[in-house]
């Protein structure tokens, strides 16, 4: 979820330069006496806005001239030198995303609880963010000074929502005029530039299926290698999404979309060599059908997005597996513990963990978690909360309670309502660990 990468920092939005939040002991940064609270306001006399700004006006250079607006209000004059590649050492805040202007019918804005949190409802619309974290724009409201930035900082790849070639379909989808939801021509230009696209469809029975997917597929790869693939992701609603216009995503219309795009995929396949067009993972799991290998996948173009993340997952716990089986001889018999995880990735996770029990000796369970928070079929673990934890403490088992890392903040123990992790182990009485798989085998292969 985008609201982990960022953290709004409204406050900030105009003041000047970047500012520094950090400075590495005995760095180029700390012999020029920066210090964390400092702002940089130019670079060899280029105005700078954020830090890829810093990072592309100092690249290469050597001989540089900082302007720097000290916490205390003094302005320094910096002149360095500094060796080809020498780190700065500096570390700054983060950027501040620019906001949409589109009134999405499917906006996960909607789909929000009343009361949760700020971040949650931010409406990212940031080419920066798109080129660091790989989050989706739809290149609506973009400006000419952003057009510019993408081509001359080559911020490439860049993720873009499209969702539907059809004109009219796309702007429904969007919720504002054709005209603005006409990207043709700058999507073209940003391709013309050499610029890396990765489109994403977020696909809504009903509306942008059957012939208005095939069309978009299609429309896109026809631009391929310049668009590299595209994504199609399900539409989710919790129960606040009430919207008549929105059907939910049922089994039945994933297997449809299996069959229509695997065959779309087999003649992609055929004339350019790749794939193009991924399913989300959520299609197949929806679906009950199984997840495609790893070749389907390519290099992973859009794993972010939960595509071909179950398939890496697997692959990954295979060499977890064969790591055990060199440095616990055999033996996790004393390891007894309760995975929690959401409910579609559960029936995956749990053969994997069983396979590991009867290989190993431990004995972990795998419980799935509805969403009581969001409700409706919001069924990813990413979304849960630490009352969801709560509210399935009757099936903990064990000694320890394993949950998914990306159910906490990126910088903080806190989950999605609040609750921090060390309340939850408190009120289940058990150490609960939140972790990635690396993190998994280590926690297995530990001591007692
Ligand atoms: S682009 Fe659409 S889905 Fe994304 S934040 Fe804006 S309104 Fe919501």
């Amino acid at each position: 979820m985008y609201e982990f990468a960022v953290t709004p920092a409204v406050t900030n939005i105009r003041r000047r330069g970047v500012e520094i939040s950090d400075v590495a002991a005995e760095s180029l940064g700390a012999d020029m006496e920066l210090q964390a609270g400092d702002r940089i306001i130019k670079v060899n006399g280029r105005t700078v806005r954020d830090y890829l700004d810093f990072r592309f006006h100092t690249a290469g250079e050597t001989e540089l001239v900082l302007e720097v607006r000290k916490q205390n209000g003094e302005d320094w004059e910096l002149e360095l030198e500094r060796g080809e590649g020498e780190d700065f050492g500096l570390t700054f805040e983060q950027i501040v995303p620019r906001q949409c202007a589109n009134a999405c019918i499917f906006c996960f804005c909607n789909g929000n609880p009343a009361d949760a949190r700020p971040s949650l409802f931010i409406k990212d619309e940031d080419i920066r963010l798109s080129f660091l974290y790989g989050n989706y724009t739809t290149l609506t409201s973009i400006t000419e000074d952003e057009m510019r930035r993408i081509v001359e900082q080559r911020l490439s790849p860049q993720y873009v929502s499209v969702h539907a070639t059809d004109l009219d379909v796309r702007a429904y989808l969007l919720g504002i005029e054709k005209e603005r939801a006409d990207i043709s021509s700058k999507l073209a230009r940003l391709l013309e530039a050499g610029i890396e696209v990765h489109a994403q469809v977020v696909l809504c029975p009903g509306i942008n299926d059957g012939e208005v997917l095939r069309k978009t597929i299609y429309d896109l790869a026809a631009e391929y290698p310049r668009i590299t693939s595209v994504a199609i992701v399900p539409l989710g609603l919790t129960r606040y999404n009430t919207d008549a216009r929105l059907t939910a995503v049922t089994p039945e219309f994933c297997r449809n979309v299996i069959d229509q795009v695997t065959t779309i995929q087999q003649k992609l396949r055929a004339d350019l060599g790749t794939n193009f067009a991924l399913l989300g993972d959520e299609i197949y799991l929806r679906a009950g059908r199984a997840i495609p290998a790893t070749s389907h996948y390519g290099d992973y173009p859009q794993i972010e997005d939960g595509v071909g993340m179950v398939r890496s997952f697997v692959n990954e716990f295979a060499k977890v597996t064969k790591r055990i089986e060199r440095d616990a001889n055999g033996n996790l018999q004393s390891k007894r513990g309760t995975i929690f995880t959401g409910t579609l990735f559960a029936p995956v996770l749990r053969r994997l963990v069983d396979k590991l029990n009867d290989r190993f000796g431990s004995q972990l369970i795998v419980e799935p978690i509805e969403n009581g928070y969001f409700g409706g079929d919001v069924s990813v673990a990413g979304l849960l909360t630490g009352r969801d934890l709560l509210s399935a403490r009757e099936r903990v088992k064990g000694e320890f309670v394993l949950i998914p890392r990306q159910m906490l903040k990126s910088d903080d123990e806190i989950m999605l309502d609040g609750m921090r992790i060390g309340e939850v182990a408190e009120s289940l009485r058990l150490p609960v660990h939140a972790i990635n798989l690396d993190q998994f085998a280590g926690l297995l292969l530990q001591k007692n």
